[in-house]
């Protein structure tokens, strides 16, 4: 017996006893009743319009008994609210403190959502189940330990904790472990690991252990639930149609890319109506084309059974394929659920409310389809922007008037992106260098200075030289100020990414720019502040543009794919905070220096905002204008605000 389970045996108590009982159990056979059993026998609704006795509606038993079921190790839910998942949760615990009493944990994404569960689901459960309430003390009796973090009954305890906490995971071992909502798990920080491994870590001693992770979808890229769920045997609920007896899962639309299962494509029924007429949706037969109506539901949900990739349910009963690996997912959204809003006609009227709410469409996508949210437009990936590459004739291709230049700096290594512009801001990628090297050391920074003193030139030998530049000074300011200094340029400027909020100017306003650089002239040195959300939201926009028009970004064959990759390192992501919607660009990746870059670049034309018709007769001419410092008040660059 290792160190660790030693302690674990000192703090909670029983556990001579529940280890014999746990070998016991181990080798008798499966407890009489299923969880979908025990539901329908115990189980209560705590809150909603369906308080009361439960009832465990036909796509609910799979997933209940998936909790009960010896074969099965890990659960994942894939899910949209209105499917009864809260007391699916619910009876899979009351089952561990009852039928199986185990060590439990359920994980919510912060402490406060855990307090929250507990005493708004848990608690209600525990008290309104009276063979529970009999197994769980209550808190409010004297001697009880039971607290709202923990609740103790024979074999048990039962564990909550925030995800925000991992530290709270250690020492803790469990039988059964749920993992709620795991896309609102906070990063984790420092080295404690990420929390869905942590978990799966608690549960290393137990045979016959459940660790279950569910979620409502979220964006696309970011979706952890939808990652998580690939490692699994998934599933979908099947329903015949009465017509023609011919088998589909739904779907809201009519799916873009099909679900593949068992090697077949999977049939779809979708909800179709007349325009204008939401009201009169029913579900498409995809194999006898007939409609069929809602009230037709209920006979075609009883009838239904679910059919995953090793695996079915059917008849109250699995049945699993020999590769089955113990891991099992289920998809589940509001059309199999019996809620008064998820007819055809209510969730058809919902989504023509709401399709033009760019916010509320998400907010439908995700909590009633159950499905991922994609950001409408063009897709971007490294593939699609791959394709854009052309051959440039020169270093130079026709039509670029102005050359900026932005430098990311970071521990080991500067890299510069040098970019070439048009007056419709059109632009072109020019060059990319990094500079290896440890930035605290001088060679990187005369490395920089020498490619910021570069010129191009256009196939015919014309040169231009760069006219403005930038250098990120979030990770070294006051090197960053001393080489911008050095440097001399008017258009050579340190920045620092501002605020990240959406609606702030790419670049300041004149006056409060000016305000700044008095205050810089009296010797406190500070950065142009670049508002990154905006800058970034033009970028994308102009990335997805598909044809050559203003603000249309080219690029050479010198750009590759891993280019690609760090310029869409990250997507907008939606998240709520107090209940008001908060966009904000995420990593996906976790390199985005190309990205920083091509932002910084823009940020860099904006404020040097030039005099193009005399940069257009420069350019023609070949001429190089910035090669000396240009004149503070007469220079080819105009003031901004003219
Ligand atoms: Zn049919």
């Amino acid at each position: 017996m290792t160190h660790s389970h030693n302690l674990e045996m000192k703090e909670y108590q029983p556990d001579w006893r529940s280890a014999y009982l746990s070998i016991w159990r181990n080798i008798r056979p499966p407890p009489k009743l299923t969880c979908s059993q025990w539901a329908d026998e115990y189980g209560i609704v705590v809150n909603g319009p369906e308080r009361g006795k439960w009832v465990t509606r036909p796509p609910q038993k799979g997933i209940l008994d998936a909790f009960s079921d010896p074969r099965i190790e890990f659960i994942y839910l894939k899910k949209s609210a209105r499917i009864g998942y809260t007391s699916i949760i619910g009876h899979a615990i009351g089952y561990g403190i009852h039928q199986d009493p185990c060590p439990q944990l359920v994980v919510q994404p912060r402490d406060s959502d855990g307090d929250k569960w507990s005493k708004e689901d848990l608690q209600p459960l525990l008290d309104g189940t009276p063979v529970l309430r009999a197994l769980v003390p209550q808190a409010r009796s004297r001697d009880s330990k039971t607290t709202i973090k923990v609740k103790h009954y024979p074999g048990g305890p039962l564990r909550i904790v925030g995800a925000n906490s991992p530290a709270d995971l250690r020492r803790i071992s469990v039988k059964r472990a749920y993992c709620d909502e795991v896309n609102g798990y906070p990063a984790t920080a420092g080295n404690e690991g990420d929390q869905i491994g942590l978990v799966i870590t608690r549960t290393d001693d137990y045979y016959e252990r459940k660790i279950a992770l569910g979620s409502t979808p979220t964006d696309e890229g970011v979706c952890r639930i939808t990652k998580e769920i690939k490692d699994s045997s998934q599933g979908y609920y099947i329903v015949p149609c009465l017509e023609c007896g011919g088998e589909h899962t739904r779907k809201f639309r009519q799916e873009e890319k099909p679900i593949r299962l068992r090697g077949e494509v999977l049939p779809v029924s979708y909800l179709k109506w007349p325009d204008g007429k939401p009201e009169e949706a029913k579900w498409f037969c995809p194999n006898c084309e007939c409609l069929i109506g809602h009230d037709k539901h209920a006979e075609q949900m009883r009838l239904g059974y679910w059919k995953g990739e090793d695996w079915d349910y059917r008849d109250d009963e699995f049945n699993f394929l020999d590769t089955f690996s113990g891991k099992i997912g289920f998809n589940i959204w509001a059309a199999f659920g019996y809620s008064p809003n998820s007819t055809p006609a209510g969730m058809a009227t919902q989504f023509v409310s709401c399709k033009d709410d760019l916010e509320k469409l998400k907010t439908f996508v995700n909590t009633v389809l159950g499905e991922e949210w994609k950001e409408p437009g063009v897709r971007l990936d490294d593939e699609y922007l791959m394709e854009k590459v052309e051959d440039y004739p020169a270093e130079l291709p026709d039509g670029v008037v102005f050359l900026t230049a932005f430098a990311d700096i970071q521990e080991d290594r500067i890299e510069v992106g040098i970019d070439g512009w048009s007056e419709t801001e059109e632009s072109w990628q020019i060059d990319y260098q990094v500079f290896f090297g440890n930035v605290q050391h001088q060679r990187v920074w005369d490395e920089l200075a020498a490619s910021f003193r570069q010129k191009y030139k256009f196939a015919d030998g014309r040169e231009l030289p760069i006219a403005a530049m930038g250098v990120d000074s979030g990770y070294l300011p006051s090197t960053v100020y001393e080489f911008v200094k050095k440097f001399g340029y008017t258009h050579c400027y340190a920045t620092k990414g501002g605020s990240d909020g959406e609606g702030v100017p790419i670049v300041e306003d004149r006056q409060k720019r000016l305000l700044r650089l008095r205050k810089r002239n009296k010797g406190s040195y500070a950065p142009e502040i670049i508002g990154v959300h905006e800058a970034k939201t033009t970028v994308f926009r102009r990335l997805r543009l598909d044809k050559v028009s203003p603000g249309y970004c080219h690029f050479g064959l010198h750009n590759d794919l891993e280019y690609f990759r760090q310029l869409s390192a990250e997507r907008l992501q939606t998240t709520y905070i107090k209940g008001r919607a908060q966009r904000k660009y995420i990593k996906i990746r976790p390199r985005n220096e190309a990205l920083d870059i091509k932002v910084g670049n823009l940020a860099v034309l904006r404020l040097a905002n030039p005099n193009w018709d005399k940069w257009r007769d420069a350019a023609k001419a070949g001429v190089s204008m910035a090669t000396t410092k240009p004149r503070r008040k007469r220079g080819m660059i105009k003031k901004r605000g003219r």
